[in-house]
């Protein structure tokens, strides 16, 4: 069975969410997007201001950009709880792993992708 982390973030206010969705857009988020559209992690759908959403790599823990990655609705909305990929989701389901080790290799793929520094508790 999936862990997730005990402290449960939350979304924030408007303007985080806009803050969040035009990262996700943004060259720099690393996902492909051009400041305007980016594809959905999943499905490749291309995504707008209107339509991205905030999917947590680590279902219920933080919204911070090390954590995010852009979602179509019924990709974000059909993955539920599930873990992100078989490497993280074997990881969660081993309770030899602690969790802070799973959020550093999260943390690490963030900084691989996007070449930028952040801090796990941000
Ligand atoms: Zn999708």
């Amino acid at each position: 069975m999936a862990r997730s982390n005990p402290k449960r973030k939350k979304r924030g206010n408007v303007y985080d969410r806009h803050s969040r969705n035009k990262w996700l857009r943004s060259p720099e988020a690393g996902f492909g997007g051009n400041g305007e559209t980016v594809p959905c992690t999943m499905c490749g759908t291309v995504l707008t201001e209107k339509t991205v959403e905030a999917d947590r790599i680590l279902a219920g823990d933080s919204y911070a950009h090390w954590n995010i990655r852009p979602a179509c609705r019924p990709c974000n909305a059909s993955r539920g709880n599930k873990p992100v990929n078989v490497e993280i989701a074997a990881l969660l389901d081993d309770p030899s792993v602690p969790y802070e080790d799973i959020q550093a290799l999260v943390h690490a793929q963030y900084m691989e992708r996007t070449g930028q520094f952040s801090l796990i508790a941000s």
